[in-house]
């Protein structure tokens, strides 16, 4: 087991592709570390460099303070799952696990007693004598994870090892590999494009784009209190809501336009307006209400009319998207309510749950203050979203 320490990390492939622009972050000793980003952000060039697999094109890397540049993925004891295992086809499940430690020289029965560890663990002790090719690929990919456990690594690097998997059996996965990190406490990295599976399974995790850090932190912390704009609708079940509002004016009522049409607003907009008079407001559609136009009282915050885009059923809750003149807006509202296709609505944002950003900049000015929900009950709305 390790920590590790990543400092100015730059990798450029050729000297024109810039994968990863300077890039620090420290993963402490027996954590579950994610690696979260769109496609091509550079996530996998960070692991690779982690792994001794490629070289840094500058920065270091420590493992327990000690530079690793120089050292070869098997002298930083680091262990590797991809997205497509490379099992052998034609060997059983124990073969592939036990290959790693012949190879290593350990005597048969240390082996054989490793193995059998390793495979109650992850629970294939009934497939440890099929061979690799008659088995489905998630039981491969559980195969995969075992042979790289069997050496207990320093370091397990997982690049989107369950991506590949059907929903039912990834929601499962991540389950397990939750529990396996924590009872192995082997430090362990994990690169995901998936938000789901990074709040799911990480302690921390970096968010990165287009080569760039953009916030490391807990999910909840990464949730609640995103740095900018981008972290905040890439982050979560359902992406936030953003609000370009210009035309800001404190007449009768604080007022502005969205999308072509007018957005009464909170009176605590009045310290955020920029000078020229615009606003960048976000809300995740958890802090979005939908209601039957002119119905109700509005709370403190944030009203404007629409209609109903479409409504979509998933089984605990209702998401409802409403076009708003040319913009549109995604809210998360009880499901047992109901709404038309073309429903004249209005959309209400109580203030506590607007999130501001630079108009600019996108940099978050002001977070939400009440808090979204947790992510424990987000995730369960993706299981049975699924
Ligand atoms: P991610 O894992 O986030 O999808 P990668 O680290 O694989 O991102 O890639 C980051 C960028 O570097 C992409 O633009 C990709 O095309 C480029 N890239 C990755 N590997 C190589 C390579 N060996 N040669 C040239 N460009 C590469
Ligand atoms: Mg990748």
């Amino acid at each position: 087991m390790a920590s590790v320490t990543l400092t100015n990390l730059v990798k450029s492939y050729g000297g024109v592709v810039h994968a990863v622009r300077d890039v620090s972050f420290a993963i402490e000793d027996g954590e579950f570390f994610g690696l979260l980003g769109p496609s091509g952000s550079g996530k996998t060039s960070v692991l690779r460099m982690l792994a001794g697999l490629e070289q840094p094109t500058s920065g270091s890397i420590l493992f327990d303070g000690v530079p690793v540049e120089d050292k070869t993925p098997q002298q930083r004891n680091i262990a590797m799952v991809f997205e497509q295992n490379a099992l052998y086809p034609h060997m059983t499940a124990r073969q592939n696990i036990s290959y790693p430690l012949k190879i290593a020289g350990m005597p048969k029965p240390q082996i054989a007693a490793a193995v059998e560890d390793v495979a109650q663990m992850l629970n294939i002790a009934h497939l440890i004598d099929r061979r690799a090719s008659q088995m489905s690929g998630g039981q491969q990919q559980r195969v995969a994870i075992a042979r790289a456990l069997v050496r207990r690594p320093n370091l397990l690097c997982l690049d989107e090892p369950i991506a590949h998997l059907d929903t039912l059996l990834r929601a499962r996965l991540r389950g397990e590999l939750k529990r396996l990190q924590r009872s192995l406490g082997t430090t362990s990295v994990i690169v995901t494009h998936d938000p789901i599976e990074a709040m799911t399974m990480t302690d921390r995790l970096a968010l990165m784009r287009e080569g760039q850090l953009q916030q490391v932190g807990t999910p909840d912390e990464i949730h609640n209190k995103p740095v900018n704009a981008f972290v905040a609708q890439f982050f979560g079940l359902h992406s936030m809501n953003l609000f370009p509002i210009d035309h800001v004016s404190d007449g009768a009522a604080l007022s502005g336009q969205f999308g072509g049409e007018t957005v009464t607003l909170p009176a605590i907009v009045r310290d955020m307006i920029s000078r020229d008079a615009r606003l960048l407001v976000g809300a995740r559609p958890s802090g979005v209400d939908v209601r039957r136009a002119g119905a109700g009282d509005a709370p403190e915050g944030m009203r404007v009319s629409g209609k109903v885009y479409v409504s979509e059923q998933l089984g605990d809750a209702l998401l409802v998207t409403v076009q708003i003149g040319s913009g549109t807006v995604q809210a998360l509202v009880p499901h047992d309510r109901d709404f038309a296709i073309d429903e004249p609505v209005d959309v209400v944002i109580d203030a506590n749950a607007m999130f501001f950003f630079d108009p600019d900049t996108q940099e978050t000015r002001r977070f939400a203050s009440r808090l979204a929900v947790p992510t424990a009950a987000l995730v369960q709305a993706a299981a049975l979203s699924v």
